[in-house]
């Protein structure tokens, strides 16, 4: 089973991502986290990527497909992988379309008043969890592997704005993508809490 992960920044991908992937044993690739480890590296890609995360903008689709379409080459995918954050635009799902099968299209989708919030008051681990501060009641590691949480550089209000409309502008439009593929699987999220979002994720994924 190869899924495709959609949801604005906020609507809790991340924490969805781990959950997904433990439970159906699905390699999980997170482009952001592919940026930022390219970034604390310092290679050539972080190069690039750096300025773009920063304003808040898509990293250029040539460098993006080309990161993804090498990952899906590997061995390790073959029996089946979850994509978060890519496809961000339509291009890029086209593409996707030429080097990968994707069964399904899984889209959280939030009330936007939510996600400023959520986003701001995020705190991450390096292992790839993430909590909101709202309660972490003042722990400052992380209760998965220990590690030291710490709140992401362009978590910041201005640059969350940015990464919000970059998002309505470009992403959203790949829901209509799946759907007209008729892969569209839309999971409301906002009042539920992430475990009964799980709970109506898994139950669908379990038809593939
Ligand atoms: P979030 O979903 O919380 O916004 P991500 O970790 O998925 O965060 O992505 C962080 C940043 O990395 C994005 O704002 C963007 O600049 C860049 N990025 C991630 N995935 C892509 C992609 N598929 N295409 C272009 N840029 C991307
Ligand atoms: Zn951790």
């Amino acid at each position: 089973m190869n899924i495709v992960l959609l949801g604005a920044p906020g609507a809790g991908k991340g924490t969805q991502a781990s959950m997904i992937e433990e439970k159906f044993s699905l390699v999980h690739i997170s482009t952001g986290d592919i940026f930022r480890a390219n970034i604390k590296g310092g290679t050539p890609i972080g190069k690039i990527a750096k300025g773009y995360i920063d304003a808040g903008k898509l990293v250029p689709d040539e460098v993006t497909c080309k990161i993804v379409e090498n990952r899906l080459g590997e061995e390790d995918v073959k029996g089946g992988f979850m994509l978060d954050g890519f496809p961000r635009n339509i291009f890029q799902a086209e593409q996707l379309d030429k080097f990968a099968k994707i069964d399904v299209c899984v889209n959280i989708d939030v009330d936007i008043d939510l996600l400023m919030d959520r986003i701001c008051g995020r705190r991450v681990c390096a292992c790839g969890e993430s909590y909101h501060v709202s309660t972490l009641n003042g722990e400052t590691k992380c209760k998965k592997c220990g590690g030291t949480l710490y709140r992401r550089d362009d978590d910041n209000p201005e640059t969350v704005q940015k990464r919000l409309d970059t998002y309505f502008k470009e992403t959203a439009p790949v829901a209509d993508y799946y759907k007209k593929q008729g892969k569209l699987f839309t999971v409301k999220s906002g009042k539920g809490s992430p475990k009964e979002v799980f709970a109506v994720i898994a139950e669908k994924l379990k038809e593939y």
